[in-house]
């Protein structure tokens, strides 16, 4: 007896193909003499797409940080936070400053931004979304119409791209922790610009830094450029390990832009099996 996938599988199993042989993963065939799945077959497929972890990852275990308490709950009120440097201080070293800082109070002290101009086309601050104890930190470089309206950071095209990715590498969403340069949406989708970026990227540099992955990847030259601190093109350093404060940074290209350029999926993808190697990702599939 046999049984044929649910069309919501067969679509979702088209995808994950197409999208391996863009970045240059081929040879797919089914094997004569079982063209239609049998029904225990469809059974198990259909429940690894609900469960992808069957597809095991060994990721190094991480000890997770005790999350502080809410801040509203806290019996000692949030000192202020100085996002300003004082004189004599690096950015930086006041970011360092910040003690038991946490996302909770980062967005909290993000409040109702109107730092901006970005503040007065936006829908929706779009803040981060993912693991607060993360490996690793995806960084692109603002929200889009999607993210605006859904208040959730690469949800459009580009965000589903970005999911494959991320499940090519045997990660889910869930695993890693994804934000931008700037957390409002830039009208029509320009580039943030040099004062906007000012204002948010010290929110975006403590996120970073609470989080404390071990691999950043910048999606983007807007936020390699931010983070780094530097005016060099991406194509000058993508695809070669950085470093950021003691953590690796990789830059790789946006995935708006590979919807663009398909060709270049390949060149991130390379880029990507590097971050794999880094954190000792290795994706073995099940004996079947
Ligand atoms: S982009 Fe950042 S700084 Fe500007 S208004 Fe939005 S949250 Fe505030």
């Amino acid at each position: 007896m046999t049984a044929r996938l649910p069309e919501a599988l067969q679509q979702k199993l088209a995808e994950r193909l197409r999208f391996y042989e863009d970045i240059g993963i081929g040879g797919f065939y089914r094997e004569r003499g079982n063209p239609v799945a049998s029904p225990d077959v469809v059974d198990r497929v259909a429940a690894e797409a609900v469960n992808p972890r069957s597809e095991e990852v060994s990721l190094p275990k991480r000890e997770s940080k005790p999350l502080p308490p809410p801040p509203l709950m806290a019996s000692v009120a949030p000192k202020p936070v100085p996002l300003t440097a004082p004189t004599g201080l690096s950015l930086f070293e006041t970011l360092n400053k910040i003690e038991n800082d946490s996302l909770p109070l980062i967005r909290e002290n993000l409040g109702d931004c109107k730092r901006c101009k970005l503040h007065k086309t936006r829908n929706t601050i779009v803040f981060g979304d993912g693991n607060p104890n993360a490996q690793l930190v995806f960084v692109g470089e603002g929200p889009g119409a999607d993210e605006d309206e859904q208040g959730l950071p690469f949800v459009g095209r580009a965000g589903k791209l970005l999911t494959q990715m991320i499940e090519a590498m045997g990660l889910q969403r869930r695993d890693v922790y994804i934000c931008n340069v700037v957390k409002c949406r830039p009208p029509q989708n320009r580039q943030p610009e040099p004062d906007e970026v000012a204002e948010c990227s010290p929110f975006l540099l403590r996120q970073i830094d609470t989080i404390a992955p071990k691999v950043i990847v910048c999606l983007g030259a807007t936020a390699a450029q931010t983070i780094l601190q530097t005016n060099r093109g991406i194509s000058h350093f993508r695809g070669e390990w950085q470093e950021f404060r003691g953590r690796k940074l990789i830059a790789t290209y946006h995935p708006a832009y590979l919807l663009r350029n398909p060709a270049a999926k390949s060149d991130v993808w390379k880029d990507l099996q590097k971050v794999m190697a880094e954190l000792g990702l290795s994706v073995k599939r099940k004996a079947t």
